[in-house]
């Protein structure tokens, strides 16, 4: 079965991007009340009360008990519903695929390994990693399934995407800068999430959403030019990108130029954690390069956090250089309460991720329906 994603849709102003702010402000925990959300939104509370009525009625928004409010009534107290619905997620690599039970708000369970052998082509690939997600379903319970996230290696051309499963996809950074996100602190709004594998990529939160971009290329650091990468060839076609000194594929190139028995990142990361002088000195140069391209991203845009993730992230001299980057060379207003951190999740960021961009598109199909009744 192939599958088309749907071309985005710009929701029309009224009813349904109200409906869609107000269960931002439940998600985010800004408002748990109709008397919140309408001073908040600066909306009439009839107007509030309506389409919470509507969210209600389709269970997209759940009552849970009241507060008591000063002089007044009790309050009822909202929060979002399906929140006993699940995904299931897979971060596809080139050999295995990371899958996982993902839920809202973050949670994450079953995480295991399938062999995803993609050299041998979809055909040969697909089936099992199918059947493993089809166990998920059938263990979690079917009717609570939302859906089903995928996060691809590079660049993914999300409105023309195919697949073969019916899914939402992603490329791994944008996973991982959602998934990040998602167990972050409400007020950080604003984030770059850098991921530091085997090549680099980066995805941008703004406003506490996936910013992807004109044409959804935003985040492609990694092609950025370097001044001390000179001529070197990049997989882009061009010479001299950030990819080319500070990713993984260019430490193991540089540690083999220099004699050492490389032949992945994995093998490069070892030997960092072994304090191997060679392995080490060369890591904390990568980490300058992204750092130095990282600052003036950082600059531009000021974000609240700067988390890093991939395997090179778990190298302390890589991230420890990457900080120092961004403190000399941002202006100290961007810095002054720059959170620049490892990602909490880990190696299950991506995973995460993917499995909240399915929800996140189950619940804007719900939503759909909801507005879609009074607005043809
Ligand atoms: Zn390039």
């Amino acid at each position: 079965m192939v599958e088309k994603s749907p071309p985005r849709r710009k929701h029309t102003a009224g009813v349904s991007s109200l409906a869609e702010r107000v269960l931002e402000l439940l998600a985010s925990g800004q408002a748990t009340t109709r008397t919140e959300i309408a001073h908040l939104l600066g909306a009439a509370p009839s107007t509030i009360s309506f389409t919470v009525s509507q969210l209600l009625d389709h269970g997209l928004v759940a009552e849970e008990g009241t507060v008591s409010s000063a002089g007044g009534r009790p309050r009822k107290v909202l929060r979002l519903g399906g929140s006993d619905g699940f995904a299931v997620a897979a971060e596809l690599g080139g050999q295995h695929a990371h899958v996982g039970v993902v839920l809202p708000g973050g949670g994450l369970t079953d995480v295991s390994t399938v062999p995803f052998p993609t050299a041998d082509g979809p055909e040969a690939a697909l089936p099992g990693l199918a059947e493993k997600l089809e166990t998920f379903a059938a263990e979690h319970g079917r009717s609570l399934l939302r859906g089903v996230g995928l996060s691809l290696p590079g660049p993914v051309d999300v409105a023309s995407g195919v697949v073969t499963l019916p899914a939402a996809i992603e490329n791994d950074a944008n996973c991982m800068a959602v998934g990040e996100h998602t167990v972050q602190p409400v007020d950080r709004r604003q984030s770059i999430m850098v991921k530091t594998g085997t090549a680099i990529g980066a995805g941008v939160i703004a406003d506490g959403r996936l910013y992807r971009g004109g044409t959804g290329a935003a985040g492609e650091i990694t092609h950025v030019r370097v001044e001390a990468a000179h001529d070197i060839p990049c997989s882009c076609g061009n010479t001299g990108c950030l990819e080319t000194v500070a990713s993984g594929a260019a430490l193991v190139r540089i540690l083999r130029e220099r004699g050492l028995h490389v032949a992945r990142t994995e093998d490069v990361v070892r030997l960092a954690s072994d304090a191997d002088p060679e392995a080490t000195r060369a890591v904390r140069q990568a980490g300058r390069y992204l750092g130095q391209v990282l600052a003036a991203n950082v600059n531009f845009f000021n974000p609240d956090a700067v988390y890093l993730g991939g395997i090179l992230s778990t190298l302390e001299p890589f991230v420890a250089a990457v900080r120092s980057q961004l403190y000399e060379g941002c202006h100290p207003l961007v810095t002054e309460h720059l959170v620049i951190e490892r990602a909490s999740l880990g190696a299950d960021a991506g995973l995460v991720g993917a499995g909240q961009f399915a929800l996140q598109r189950a619940l804007a199909h719900a939503l759909h329906t909801v507005t879609g009744n009074h607005h043809p």
